[in-house]
């Protein structure tokens, strides 16, 4: 069987002007990242605001091609897929984003706003069409009467059980979720967590989980990527990872999580300084600048991703 998503050497580069008399500048938003994702697994990535993510997920719902490598969904290559094949590939990975009340349009019943999938990609009749959505409200924890609401009368996790819904209506089998809990109350978002790994248990789906916290992704995810600069700094196995993280990057990242924090005393990095510009990312290492344990080799040589105590780890001094 396939893996739902690979890939390969991914890349996403864009031109970017710098001003009148200045030549275009190249930003490597996403530069190289490989990985898998397995039915019924998820894969958290994590990093700070501006490291590539939300380029990675227009990526992955195939939104804009990539500039080089590969992404093959269920072992279709979607960069040369056919206008016919990218379309139903598009139908196999949805997308849940941050603010679900952006993400729903206002105008719109629920049962409207459930049913559009459906009437866009299927032939399904009305009565099938409804029996599907109201089959969907019930296994995300709302009632038959909200149907005919509008989203303005629904609490934040009730809005994104109705963006989860719509997300599974046509039997995805990725789903990337963009912070899907950040925007919510902290005692709301284990309820819809929960919802997700619910629902990836009766079906089977896999997840990217797109997060800036370790500790939401930390009950949920089987492997972790975590991304700097457009590129994978360390990623495997999320408990050994958690178990002992060897990046100083991944170090410092669980460090700033308090709950995390509390657990291990040995994390004590802490990132110097913002998030360098992607249109002039440093020499070498491009972590260098902040990390508390840059030798003068960093700043010139950049550490290939390498096979370490079973993940793969990008630094010179593991
Ligand atoms: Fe720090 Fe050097 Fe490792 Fe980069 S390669 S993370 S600068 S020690
Ligand atoms: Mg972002």
């Amino acid at each position: 069987e396939p893996l739902l998503l690979q890939a390969q050497g991914l890349a996403r580069h864009y031109r970017v002007s710098r001003g009148w008399f200045a030549p275009k500048a190249t930003v490597k938003a996403l530069n190289g990242l490989s990985f898998g994702l397995k039915a019924g697994e998820t894969l958290a990535v994590v990093g700070e605001s501006g490291c590539g993510k939300s380029t990675l997920a227009r990526q992955l719902t195939l939104i804009e091609p990539p500039t080089s490598g590969s992404l093959l969904i269920e072992g279709q290559d979607a960069a040369r897929a056919d206008a016919a094949t990218l379309k139903r590939l598009r139908q196999r990975v949805q997308m849940v984003f941050q603010n679900p009340f952006a993400s729903l349009n206002p105008r719109k019943s629920i049962a409207a706003t459930l049913a559009e999938p459906l009437v866009i990609n299927t032939r399904l009749s009305q009565a099938e069409r409804l029996e599907r959505v109201e089959a969907l409200v019930h296994k995300v924890g709302l009632r038959p009467e909200h149907l005919r609401r509008y989203p303005h009368m629904f609490s934040g996790g009730q809005r994104q059980r109705i963006a989860i819904a719509r997300a599974m209506m046509l039997n995805p089998r990725v789903v990337v979720a963009d912070e899907p809990v950040s925007a919510l109350d902290v005692s709301i978002q284990a309820q819809i967590l929960n919802l997700f790994m619910d629902l990836q248990d009766e079906f089977g789906t896999g997840y990217v989980f797109i997060s800036h916290n370790l500790s939401v992704v930390e009950h949920v995810a089987k492997d972790l990527l975590v991304m700097y600069l457009g590129r994978a700094v360390e990623y495997g196995d999320k408990a050994r990872i958690f178990a002992r993280p060897l990046h100083p990057y991944t170090q410092a990242l669980m460090s700033a999580t308090p709950a995390l924090r509390a657990q291990d005393r040995r994390l004590r990095i802490k990132i110097q300084g913002e998030l360098p510009s992607p249109l002039n990312p440093p020499s070498g290492c491009a972590f260098h600048k902040r990390c508390p344990l840059a030798q003068a080799r960093c700043a010139v040589e950049e550490p290939e991703l390498r096979e370490v105590d079973g993940r793969q780890v990008a630094c010179h001094l593991v």
